[in-house]
């Protein structure tokens, strides 16, 4: 079995909507990134990174290659899990923690379960999604911005039937 956790932050600026999750969230502001700006995929990627001991997202996709500059994040996902495969790893199960003050993330919860479940063509069982405010405290109590935080367990892949 192999454990990676990743985390990310992307801040505020500019217009809405934001993308989190795979999904497009309306929101008053958007989030400023190289991508897309999906917080939540980004953290993924780099607990899967980190689970396999591939580096980071960073060094996967610089934000300073054209190629990237406004990348649907779900595309990096796929590519990431490509990788969890090529090292013949399954996924147990997918944890997840976004982290702001707004959008409200409750109501599109089963969405973003739903599309991450689907890119990475695994049972909704294996994905969880959650949700908290710092209420009020900090940088995204300020809502100056939005994290997230994921937390993957992998299993080999000729160990994940028995
Ligand atoms: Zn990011």
């Amino acid at each position: 079995m192999r454990i990676g956790q990743g985390f990310d932050v992307h801040k505020f600026a500019g217009d809405g909507p934001v993308k989190l999750g795979g999904i497009s969230i309306d929101c008053d502001q958007g989030l400023l990134a190289h991508s897309d700006g999906d917080v939540v995929l980004h953290a993924i990627c780099d607990a899967f990174l980190g689970a396999i001991g591939k580096g980071d997202i960073g060094v996967w996709f610089p934000d300073t290659a054209e190629e990237f500059a406004g990348a649907d994040s779900a595309r990096l996902l796929e590519t990431v899990w490509a990788a969890v495969k090529a090292e013949e790893y399954e996924l147990a199960n997918l944890d997840v923690t976004v982290i702001c003050q707004k959008p409200k993330i409750n109501p599109h919860r089963a969405a973003m379960q739903e599309r991450i479940a689907t890119i990475l063509a695994v049972p909704k069982s294996q994905v969880n999604i959650k949700a908290t405010t710092t209420e009020g405290l900090g940088f995204t109590g300020r809502s100056e911005g939005i994290a997230s935080m994921a937390a993957v367990l992998l299993v080999a892949s000729n160990t994940a039937s028995s």
